[in-house]
């Protein structure tokens, strides 16, 4: 039923509910493991932990945690928790509702401080083509320029390349582990000593790598330096709400210490409302993403994260050696992690028509460019389904093989 006017009159509750279960007909099927990214499943009892600690906050507020200190606690446990699994003894931060509301919060922080101390009053970013778009969100809503670099042959972003843009308007230096488009690990502590060579911030965004990395090298995977230990990273952000397995509506970004911290936040008593102070860009906020993070961070604990990791690389891996097995298919660049992105190397093949295919088969996965490529995030969901999944890849290529390219690029539409 659509709208096209406001209610006019209340409907029973059951009613309302089986409609938005009709509505629910055409979503991407996460539960099957069908989609490669926006939905992460860590299986039954992580849900069932996640839905029952958010039905305990759905109506709490964390905009006043004087008022609901037990949202204050949560939030500085959690802040706690992840500063130790990166390594950063001294690191504080805040949670935000997502990664694109700490990126820009980074971006903030960043520009305040080159003001502060160093009198920077035409703040730059200096970011490879391989950083999130979020970046550039910052830039624009923050007033700062930006300088952006390509990434070499291995697509990491590339180094030199950044220290030729690096000067005294330097703000921020921003470093992936992984980038999105990729699934790469950027080198970060060259970075970082880049952006410090200049007194600038450097970020890690960590918002897809956060929950991986860490788990990752105690299992003994490859473990490029990324996190708090490598000496001039300020800033670190990571989703709770992707490979965290919490439901949407939650990451963290911390920073290298207190006293960095206080650049973030806004503090304001100049209205006839008194004195008002706040961490994010939100003003109320809601507690129910902070109390289901931290309900399932509590519940998997390290030993549950390494379990989900191994099943998610697991997983990747077996995609990646699928995916090179499949001729007129290629993988971008050498991803170890849970990212990987698949192009043609067979002229004529298109590799949006092997998308549509596969759309046709029920998956959901994303499309970007350049060069047209189809993004995979692997999570623990879709172990159960690798083999039908290589099995619908090849398939759609045999399909697509000659086809007329026709597919749409288009990451999203908005309506
Ligand atoms: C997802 C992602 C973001 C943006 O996070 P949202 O939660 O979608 O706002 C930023 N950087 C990287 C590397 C990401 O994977």
């Amino acid at each position: 039923m659509t709208y096209r006017s406001f209610p006019a009159t209340g409907r029973p509750a059951a009613d309302v509910l089986a409609d938005l279960v009709g509505k629910q007909a055409r979503d991407a099927r996460w539960a099957e493991g069908r989609t490669f990214g926006l939905v992460f499943d860590g299986g039954d009892e992580v849900r069932a932990v996640a839905d029952e600690a958010a039905s305990l906050y759905l109506h709490e507020s964390a905009l006043n945690t004087q008022a609901f200190p037990s949202l204050g606690a949560i939030q500085s446990e959690l802040c706690g928790w992840v500063s130790g699994l990166f390594h950063g003894p001294e690191a504080a931060g805040f949670l935000t509702s997502g990664g694109t509301e700490s990126i820009l919060l980074a971006v903030k922080a960043a520009r305040e401080r080159a003001l502060d101390e160093r009198d920077v009053t035409r703040p730059e970013v200096v970011l490879a083509k391989s950083a999130h778009a979020a970046f550039h969100k910052g830039a624009h809503l923050f007033g700062l320029a930006v300088r952006s670099v390509p990434v070499t042959d291995d697509l990491t972003a590339d180094v030199d390349a950044m220290a030729a843009e690096v000067g005294p308007n330097t703000a921020l230096v921003v470093a992936s582990a992984v980038d999105y488009p990729t699934g790469l690990v950027d080198p970060v502590p060259e970075i970082a000593a880049l952006a410090a060579s200049v007194g600038a911030s450097c970020h890690v965004d960590a918002c897809m790598g956060g929950f991986v990395l860490p788990f990752a090298e105690m299992e003994g995977r490859a473990a490029p330096a990324w996190d708090f230990r490598s000496e001039g990273v300020t800033t670190i952000s990571a989703d709770i709400h992707k490979l965290g397995y919490a439901p949407k509506g939650v990451s963290v970004l911390l920073h290298a210490s207190r006293e960095l911290r206080r650049h973030q936040t806004f503090v304001f008593d100049d209205w006839l409302g008194g004195l008002y102070a706040t961490p994010n860009l939100q003003g109320t906020r809601a507690g129910l993403p902070m109390a289901a993070a931290w309900a399932v961070i509590s519940h998997l604990g390290t030993d549950g994260y390494r379990r989900l990791v191994r099943a998610t690389l697991d997983a990747a891996d077996r995609i990646r050696d699928g995916v090179r097995a499949i001729d007129g298919l290629v993988l971008r660049g050498d991803p170890a992690h849970q990212v990987l992105a698949i192009t043609s190397d067979e002229p004529g093949l298109d590799v949006f028509a092997v998308g549509d295919g596969l759309a046709a088969r029920g998956w959901y996965i994303d499309r970007q460019y350049p060069p047209d490529s189809l993004h995979l995030t692997v999570s623990n969901g879709n172990l159960p389904v690798v083999d039908e999944f290589l099995g619908d890849l090849a398939a759609s290529v045999l399909e697509a093989r000659g086809a007329a390219p026709g597919g749409s690029g288009q990451y999203a539409t908005i309506d």
